[in-house]
């Protein structure tokens, strides 16, 4: 045993390792048990520790080691595995240079300990084992971003997962492209005809309750939802989607890095349109989209009457999930009601225990809880403020998810290299066992679909968190605005009043207490308030006779 070696140790992850099995700590705790076994002394001061990318050869610490191997204050580098000192095949080349000239050995704990990096062949190893490293390294990085380059480029939509409903992807990768499936297609064009004609979204899902679901096609165990239960915000993306009249759109959103290595999700710069089979005439397409945006505009207003409804649009039933609109009962009078409680006969077949409530008193209420929120400008900020901070609080669980997968992925990655390595192994010997070969292949192919699996999962955190976000902006116009109209409020019209509704994007809540009483919660960001609505008695039995208008 030769005591009288002073040694270096060096650990590295990178951003997206730091969860990595091999952390900092088990890769210091191996190095220097390795160390003492082998009778390398290492001094407190000469063992480092950094978190940054293989790729950067400007280090820190790094740089601090190639300084002790130039003044020759060591005579043995220890690092954990080959890839941690560098991904970068050409660097790697020069750092063994400078040691081989400083008369330094390079020992690779999980390789069993002094590599040969003074012969050829060992030099020649040295850089196979280098450029793996880099391969393995971009190929994390890169696979999904590549792969779905030359796939735009070939003019193939749906890159990834599922092709949207209406439609399949055949052929093998760059001979895909997209196919109608016949009944999904008259789905579609049912339920943009429906909307045409005047049917809500919700009216549409209840009309294709059975019929198979986009998400249906999708094994998930956590959905809430029944097979054949249409969601609404299912059926409002695909009225607004322009893959249903023909022209899938590419990088739409692309994932940016920032200066400090985070994804983020961006707007893509120049979408690139890619032509498919249109299930809609342009004609009826571009009617819907009219309609979308006179229906948010024009809310509150029933076309059928004169009548005025504050909170329709907004209003969901709690009892059932159900859109809660403002209509007329043949009484003349207006009221608040769950449609999909009135979509079917009796309340006992519709399953919701909501009973309609007057709307000539449930606006006034409503409008004094909002009227008395603007009139202090100091609340609304107090309000945004702290959803503003929620929302960082809910953004730091996502990024904790996301860091998950990351692990997810390294694991994968150092798995894959395992048996890479052991398939090189079996090629290295005189006559290698093609079955050995071929098996050790078939789990290489699984685990670059699972990394695929895993980096698509990313996709929808990535999303989720540029949704929606409060920024400072939306405060201080909300703020401002609530200054501006506050000498208004006392006489605002019903335009003015759903306008300011709209504008601060308000949500309510229908619930039953009991059959006197009914509770209407105004839901603005963080902030929810309870609003007692008292309604005449009337049993079930006596509205299910009533002869009811189509709730529009
Ligand atoms: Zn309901």
């Amino acid at each position: 045993m030769n005591t009288s070696q002073i040694g270096a140790v060096y650990a590295r992850v990178s951003t997206e390792e730091q969860t990595h099995g091999i952390s900092l700590q088990q890769q210091t705790a191996q190095m220097l048990h390795y160390a003492s076994v082998n009778g390398i002394e290492v001094p407190d001061a000469y063992r480092f520790a950094e978190q940054v990318s293989g790729y950067t050869n400007t280090r820190e610490f790094y740089d601090e080691i190639r300084g002790l191997v130039a003044a020759k204050h060591i005579t043995a580098l220890i690092v954990y595995s080959s890839d941690r000192y560098t991904r970068d095949p050409v660097h790697g080349d020069i750092f063994r240079k400078e040691l081989r000239l400083s008369g330094v050995t390079l020992h690779v704990v999980s390789e069993g300990g002094q590599v040969d990096i003074t012969s050829p062949m060992g030099q020649f190893m040295r850089r196979q084992m280098d450029n793996f490293n880099w391969f393995w390294g971009q190929m994390i990085k890169q696979t999904a971003m590549e792969k779905k380059k030359a796939y735009t480029d070939a003019s193939i939509p749906y890159v990834s997962g599922f092709a949207c409903y209406g439609y399949e992807r055949v052929g093998k990768r760059l001979d895909a492209h997209l196919v109608t499936v016949e009944d999904e297609a008259q789905t579609v064009q049912r339920i943009f005809s429906w909307y045409e004609q005047g049917h809500t979204v919700s009216q549409i899902c209840e009309l294709l309750r059975g019929v198979p679901t986009p998400g249906d096609r999708v094994r998930n165990p956590k959905r809430k939802r029944q097979p054949g239960e249409w969601n609404p915000s299912t059926i409002h993306k695909m009225l607004t989607d322009t893959t249903y009249r023909g022209v899938y759109y590419a990088n739409r959103s692309v994932v940016v890095e920032d200066a400090t290595g985070r994804k983020m999700r961006q707007k893509g710069k120049d979408p690139m349109p890619i032509t498919v089979p249109a299930l809609v005439s342009d004609e009826v397409w571009y009617r819907v989209q009219q309609k979308l945006t006179d229906n948010a505009r024009g809310g509150g207003r029933s076309k059928t009457s004169k009548h005025e409804f504050l909170l329709t649009a907004r209003s969901k039933c709690r009892h059932c999930g159900g859109s809660v609109s403002g209509n007329m009962a043949s009484s003349g009078k207006a009221y608040y009601r769950c449609n999909r409680r009135y979509m079917h006969k009796t309340y006992t077949e519709s399953g919701c225990d909501f009973m309609p409530v007057r709307v000539d008193t449930t606006d006034p209420l409503v409008w004094e809880v909002v009227k008395e929120l603007l009139a202090h400008p100091d609340r609304v900020r107090a309000v945004l403020e702290t959803g503003q901070e929620k929302q960082r609080t809910q953004g730091r669980a996502i990024e904790a998810q996301l860091l998950e997968l990351d692990a997810l992925c390294a694991e994968k990655e150092s798995m894959l290299k395992g048996y890479s390595r052991a398939i090189a192994g079996e090629y290295a010997r005189s006559n290698p066992n093609t079955h050995t070969i071929q098996a050790l292949q078939v789990q290489c192919d699984d685990l670059t679909t699972s990394l695929e699996d895993i980096q698509k999962r990313r996709i929808p955190l990535l999303a989720q968190l540029d949704e929606k976000v409060i920024s400072q902006r939306y405060i201080e116009d909300a703020v401002s605005y609530a200054a501006e109209i506050r000498d208004h409020l006392e006489t605002a019209s019903f335009e003015l009043q759903r306008e300011i509704i709209d504008r601060y994007d308000m949500r309510f809540e229908f619930e039953l207490c009991d059959e006197f009483t009914a509770v209407v919660y105004l839901q603005w960001h963080i902030w929810e308030y309870d609003i007692t609505v008292f309604r005449p008695g009337a049993s079930h039995a006596d509205l299910d006779n009533r002869n009811v208008s189509n709730p529009s």
